[in-house]
């Protein structure tokens, strides 16, 4: 059903015409992410520019009973901010865009919620600390997108995830009242622990309009390599053998073929497209003599599972085009045909030679072209499955071959999703790795704190 006029007049006395868009070449920007799934455009698209006029926003929404869909920049890869119907209010966050406080003496910032990622990252690195969360998607991702994803990057194995710096989180609730928890504090047991149920809550509990974080003191000296294989199989066995070993990289990637031959024929950077797979492997830490203890150990591991050719980065410039060649990832593989569906299904480290020889064995039973890269450190993996969704006959195996992705991922103890978050794209799925007590308990959470399901409607819990 439309919006009314009125309503609409509402909004835009509320927050000004210009932070209104009603015309629908302006709401189809709205309808999609960065998912392959259908799109819906939204009814319409508010841009409130403070926090109170965002809690107002809030209000007059769910008052009148639209659907709330509050977007950062739209890049998930779940579905997540596709309005469930077309008479969705979606909420923008880009003009929520301050960095309100970096406390040098205790550690931790303020910020609001449509903040991108690197901006924040940089802004804390030129003060002389350090926000390791690093998601792919940083230049473009905002920090209340990754706070309600819980998003992960190259960085997790040894720095954690998104979740690992929340201090405190401010959010509005479904009658635009504002909810506080958390502080500035390191210790905080006062109430309950809200901010981890906000936390991955994928816009679906309540809106960010503030977000604390931890920083912490960056590493003094690293060192990064590639480590280039002939079969996968030596590859993934490293992996399990690092870790087993108790050596914690801040990042341990993984690129087979499939990706090191895109990459190289996109950016020239002179990867051996010959090889079976690689590792892009980083050690940092306080003292350069530390660091060095830990990248030996690593080569000799590289070398005991079969690693003929470990180039070790000689300076900033040998490095950065180690990072390039997993930054070009995912868009050299985005080029290389029409559609790429991208999962992030994530299984326990030591599983991870089982799981790579397992997705191999599915492109190959579905006769798909298949290229996986990920951190495979935190044994979260990218299968990421090339093909053309208006070939329907080869979608039909896409879309089987993904089930057996999931099926195998739940099988060696795994996860869903590491970090891409359920959305639309999962929620069908989430009873096979929970059960129904699970998905009615997050169902009277859900109701209770939205009585009227209004909150990101057909997301996570379905
Ligand atoms: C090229 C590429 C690389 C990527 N790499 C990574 C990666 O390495 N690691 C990773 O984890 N993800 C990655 N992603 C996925 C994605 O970028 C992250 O999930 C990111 O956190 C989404 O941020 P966003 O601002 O785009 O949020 P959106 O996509 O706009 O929204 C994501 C969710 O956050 C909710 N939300 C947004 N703002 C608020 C708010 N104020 N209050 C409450 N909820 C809110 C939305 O409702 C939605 O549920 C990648 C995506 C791409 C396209």
């Amino acid at each position: 059903m439309p919006i009314s006029s009125n309503l609409i007049a509402e909004f835009k006395n509320l927050l000004g015409p210009e932070n209104v868009l009603t015309e629908e070449t302006d709401r189809l920007s709205y309808a999609y992410d960065a998912a392959v799934l259908k799109q819906v455009t939204p009814g319409l698209v508010v841009m409130p520019d403070n926090e109170e006029r965002l809690g107002r926003t809030v209000k007059l929404a769910y008052d009148n009973s639209l659907p709330i869909t509050v977007r950062g920049s739209g890049t998930n890869l779940s579905g997540a901010v596709i309005p469930d119907s077309s008479d969705t209010v979606v909420i923008l966050t880009n003009k929520l865009n301050k960095i309100l406080e970096i406390n040098l003496e205790d550690l931790y910032a303020v910020v609001e919620p449509g903040v991108l990622t690197a901006k924040f990252a940089n802004a804390v690195a030129a003060k002389g600390l350090f926000y390791p969360p690093d998601p792919g998607s940083q230049a473009v991702s905002t920090l209340a997108g990754n706070v309600a994803l819980n998003a992960g990057g190259l960085r997790g194995l040894k720095y954690g995830v998104t979740k690992d710096y929340l201090m405190g989180v401010e959010f509005f609730d479904h009658n635009g009242e504002l909810v506080k928890t958390g502080s500035r504090t390191v210790k905080c047991v006062t109430g309950y622990n809200l901010g981890g149920m906000m936390v991955s809550s994928e816009g679906t509990l309540g809106i960010f309009s503030k977000l604390i974080f931890k920083l912490v003191p960056p590493p003094k000296a690293s060192q990064a390599m590639m480590a280039v294989y002939d079969t996968v199989e030596g590859a993934s066995e490293t992996v399990a053998a690092i870790i087993a070993a108790h050596i914690l990289p801040c990042t341990l990637e993984f690129l087979d073929q499939k990706c090191i031959r895109v990459v190289e024929a996109n950016s020239k950077i002179g990867l051996p497209t010959e090889a079976a797979a690689i590792l892009l492997i980083e050690v940092d830490g306080s003292h350069q003599a530390g660091v060095d203890e830990d990248a030996a150990k690593v080569k000799e591991l590289c070398a005991k599972c079969g690693s003929k050719n470990i180039q070790v980065a000689r300076d900033a410039e040998e490095k950065n085009k180690i990072w390039e060649a997993r930054r070009n990832a995912l868009p050299s593989l985005a080029r290389a045909k029409p559609t790429t569906v991208l999962e992030d299904a994530t299984v326990p480290r030591s599983k991870i030679p089982a799981m790579v020889s397992e997705l191999n064995r599915i492109a190959s039973k579905y006769k798909l072209e298949m290229g996986t890269f990920g951190h495979a450190g935190d044994g979260n993996l990218h299968p990421t499955i090339l093909t053309d969704r208006r070939n329907e006959e080869e979608f039909k195996r896409v879309e089987d071959a993904v089930d057996e992705i999931f099926d195998v991922a739940l099988s060696l103890q795994g996860t869903l999703s590491g970090e891409h978050g359920i959305g639309i794209a999962k929620a069908k799925w989430m009873v096979k790795e929970t059960n129904k007590a699970t998905i009615e308990f997050s169902k009277r959470l859900r109701t209770a704190l939205d009585p009227k399901y209004l909150f990101n409607a057909g997301k996570k819990i379905i």
